[in-house]
């Protein structure tokens, strides 16, 4: 029997189509991700990219320093061992992210800890085959209508380096990161040179004692229009045709600096002292499961077909958050299309009758 609604996707996008379909009695299973290898190397493993940070100040409603007695009555216990014990201004990522998918369990909502490897949307019952951890771990389901939120991952340079201070003062979300303490009246270092690198340096550059824009050309690949108010701002430096070698820092302060190489000059390196590290040299849409089935943009996310709607050009397939918006990317506003994600698909499926 054919499954009425499949949700890919773990972030806050998919378990708010989880909560509004559970709540719709649309029955909705989440495929949420495979605990694999790959997806944590990758940064995709279930839960999402909030479940890579730490504090999490800017979801609204989450004003406390201390949720642990909530937690602790909201989560259950095997999974509590995932929370970390930091407590900041608001909740933790991992925390937010438990709860989301708590709150979608506690109406009804399954979940499998797949990856949906190959679909097929050319059929109607469309056709999803998963994979677990486990070799030969598959199955192979029918959904009447499939919300996608598979999210996207920040790219990284691909340095140890950067690896070991993720949380510690690399990051690549300036909005997200960048009013924390650590990074306040510091100078830090962006990563990149497009129009990205350029937002994200002149948000910090609120924050900051100083910017610094580490480019491996001498000339910004950004919008003249960017980059023109990039160099116009006193507090920006770009450091032109430079590299980072590596981020420097130790285990009690985090990241303190960045070591750079002269992208010609073999054997010219200079050492930049910093408190934070943003990476800014985009993102990857997790669509590489969807080549040939769904139209994606040039840079491989899912194109929405109707202003204000979640539609795709597949009728019955929905998306929602970052998979198809690399613009906001926010756990606010993936959880908002999650939502709209959710209705569009229960009213498609009541107007075709599959109620
Ligand atoms: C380090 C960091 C800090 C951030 N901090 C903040 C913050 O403070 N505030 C904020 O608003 N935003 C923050 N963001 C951005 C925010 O995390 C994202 O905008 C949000 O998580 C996007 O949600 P999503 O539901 O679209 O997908 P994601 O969170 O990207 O989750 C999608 C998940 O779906 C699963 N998935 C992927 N492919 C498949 C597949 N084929 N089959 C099954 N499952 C799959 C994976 O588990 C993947 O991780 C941060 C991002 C990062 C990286």
């Amino acid at each position: 029997m054919s499954e009425k609604v499949v949700i890919i996707g773990s972030g806050p996008a998919g378990w708010a189509a989880a909560i509004y379909t559970a709540r719709a009695n649309l029955e909705p299973l989440v495929v949420e991700g495979a605990e694999t290898e790959d997806n944590r190397q990758k940064g995709t493993l279930p839960l999402g990219q909030l479940a890579l940070t730490t504090e999490v100040e800017n979801y609204p409603g989450f004003p406390v320093a201390n949720l642990g007695g909530y937690l602790a009555a909201a989560i259950s216990e095997e999974r509590r061992y995932r929370l970390a014990d930091h407590r900041g201004h608001g909740v933790s990522g991992p925390e937010l992210m438990e709860l989301m998918r708590q709150q979608a369990v506690n109406f009804g909502t399954r979940v499998l800890t797949h990856d949906v490897v190959d679909i097929d949307l050319s059929r109607h019952p469309f056709r999803l085959t998963t994979a677990g951890a486990d070799e030969g771990d598959r199955q192979s389901i029918e959904a009447l209508a499939v919300i996608v939120a598979t999210g996207a991952r920040a790219n990284y340079l691909g340095l140890p380096s950067e690896d070991k201070f993720k949380n510690a003062g690399v990051s690549a979300c300036a909005v997200c990161d960048g009013a924390l303490p650590r990074f306040r009246n510091k100078p830090l270092v962006v990563i990149g040179g497009g129009d990205s690198a350029m937002e994200e340096a002149g948000y910090l550059s609120k924050f900051a004692s100083k910017v610094f824009i580490v480019h491996r050309r001498d000339k910004f690949r950004a919008s003249k229009i960017m980059a023109d108010r990039v160099l116009a701002n006193p507090k920006i430096e770009p450091k032109w045709n430079s590299v980072v070698e590596e981020v420097l820092g130790d285990d009690a302060r985090g990241v303190t600096g960045v070591r750079l190489r002269h992208a010609e000059q073999a054997g010219q390196t200079e050492v930049i002292e910093a408190a934070g590290y943003f990476a800014a040299i985009g993102h990857t849409p997790n669509t590489d499961f969807l080549k040939g089935q769904l139209t994606l943009n040039a840079k491989g996310y899912i194109a929405w077909t109707t202003p204000q709607r979640t539609y795709t050009n597949v009728e019955g397939v929905f998306a929602a958050g970052d998979v198809a918006d690399d613009y906001y990317r926010q756990a606010i506003t993936a959880a908002g299309s999650g939502c709209m994600a959710a209705l569009d698909a229960e009213r498609w499926l009541a107007a075709k009758g599959f109620e």
